[in-house]
């Protein structure tokens, strides 16, 4: 099934690529700082970038070339760290967007890491578990010159997920000779994964919502609920907010979306989606596409797909209280504007997502002790650093009369800026 054609372009006032857009986020960011040429011109470069291209054997006996990329943005506040994506259309231009948020979020959520992504462009979808072993573990043994415990550590990320966490972790540690789990987080429970990996980013955006819905004076339990995507964020997301007595009137996959005003059975629908490979049909709704979704009216909308959902051609449209970014980048900077002047209320990406890398620095420090924590531990400190962030962007987003976006970015930079110069420049 090939994702419809339907959703925006990123395009917004000419820029074409999600790097240019988080850079030019930045420079505003940077101008209010009144920052230093030198640190504004080291966030606009990823400090190291890796291009593979490297075959596979596939299952009927053909060998494929597949391009891969890991790239480093920044490491000044530590060890880069970030997921690896397997999507047909990603490129380097949308690896290093990826790689520089996931610098921002670090520094925001105050972990002790730098930024990094990795992605491969492929259909994961339409290979064979075989190939996609195979692939994984080439791409782990082409990027091993970059990653490692001290260095450079991925986790899941669209289209990958434990499994392929575990291949990586596998094929690094039979590379080094001995098991070295702190390679990679999100790996299964067995091999040292963190219990709350899996269900972390989706209860982050949980966070999230409940604390955006307690600013905002409304009630969470009966609040309406839209989310787009429904793979690690998103299900997640919904299930817990739905918990928490959210009434879901839609979801969807790349395919479309499934609506119902009186809420949409989620049980049901993704039992429908694991029967027929998509949504659409679920018993009790009716089909609406990606974008109409994003127009719903809703107490709540959580983006949790990909980039550049809402741009400016469709943020006008947009009727949430609240957007809680479940993906990284779903919204334009011109789109921002847009919504920023309706009054809807955006919990940014590098907030609203950051309980996948809060609960992955947990994974490497349990790794790296050998000593692993209860459950309710993890998701007990996971959710005082998202309250902790979510203070802070919030003041600053009052004080200086900014977006939360913005405000976040402050914070972030301020830390990534000052890490850069109590370091200074080598040799
Ligand atoms: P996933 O592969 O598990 O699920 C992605 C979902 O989005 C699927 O339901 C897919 O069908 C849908 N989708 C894909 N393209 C779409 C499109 N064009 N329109 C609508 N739906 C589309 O991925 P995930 O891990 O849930 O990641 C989703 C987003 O969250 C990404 O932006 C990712 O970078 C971000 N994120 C993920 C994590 C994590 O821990 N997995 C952490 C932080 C941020």
């Amino acid at each position: 099934m090939q994702p419809s054609n339907e959703t925006c372009p990123v395009e917004d006032r000419g820029i074409t690529s999600p790097f240019e857009m988080v850079v030019r986020q930045i420079e505003t960011v940077c101008d209010r700082l009144n920052l230093d040429e030198v640190w504004r011109a080291r966030l606009r470069h990823c400090q190291r970038e890796l291009i593979v291209n490297f075959p596979v054997k596939m299952d009927n006996g053909s060998v494929r070339i597949f391009t891969g990329y890991r790239i480093q943005h920044n490491n000044a506040r530590g060890p880069a760290k970030g997921g690896i994506r397997y999507s047909p259309k990603v490129d380097l231009e949308e690896t290093r967007a990826l790689a520089f948020w996931m610098t921002l979020k670090a520094a925001l959520v105050n972990i002790p890491f730098g930024g990094a992504k990795g992605a491969v462009a492929c259909d994961p979808k339409i290979l064979s578990a075989g190939e996609l072993e195979r692939l994984t573990r080439r791409y782990a043994s082409e990027i091993s010159i970059l990653i490692g415990p001290d260095s450079d550590i991925p986790a899941p990320d669209l289209g990958t997920n434990a499994q392929v966490m575990a291949w990586i972790m596998d094929t690094y540690s039979m590379n080094q000779g001995r098991s070295v789990p702190g390679v990679v987080t999100g790996k299964p429970i067995d091999i040292g994964g963190s219990l709350g990996r899996a269900d972390a980013t989706g209860r982050g955006c949980t966070v999230s919502a409940k604390l955006a819905a307690e600013h905002l004076g409304f009630n969470i339990n009966g609040a309406i609920l839209v989310v787009q995507g429904c793979g690690n964020v998103g299900e997640v997301s919904a299930n817990l907010l739905v918990r928490e007595g959210c009434r879901l009137i839609a979801i969807s996959d790349s395919c479309s979306g499934v609506y119902s005003e009186k809420g949409v059975d989620l049980e049901k629908a993704l039992q429908h989606k694991r029967a027929t490979g998509n949504l659409q049909g679920a018993p009790g709704t009716e089909t609406i596409s990606n974008r109409d979704m994003l127009a719903l009216p809703c107490d709540i909308l959580l983006p949790a797909a990909v980039e550049g959902q809402i741009a400016a051609d469709n943020a006008d449209e947009v009727s949430a209280k609240v957007i809680i970014e479940g993906a990284n980048g779903p919204t334009t900077s011109r789109a921002d504007a847009i919504l920023y002047d309706k009054g809807v209320f955006v919990v940014p990406d590098v907030l609203a997502n950051s309980g996948g890398v809060i609960v992955s620095y947990f994974e490497w420090v349990q790794d790296t002790q050998a000593l692993f924590w209860e459950e309710d531990e993890v998701n007990r400190r996971m959710k005082k650093i998202i309250e902790k962030s979510f203070a802070e962007v919030l003041r600053i987003s009052r004080d200086e009369k900014l977006n939360m976006r913005t405000a976040a970015h402050m914070i972030a930079v301020r830390r990534v800026a000052s890490a850069m110069a109590l370091r200074g420049i080598y040799p």
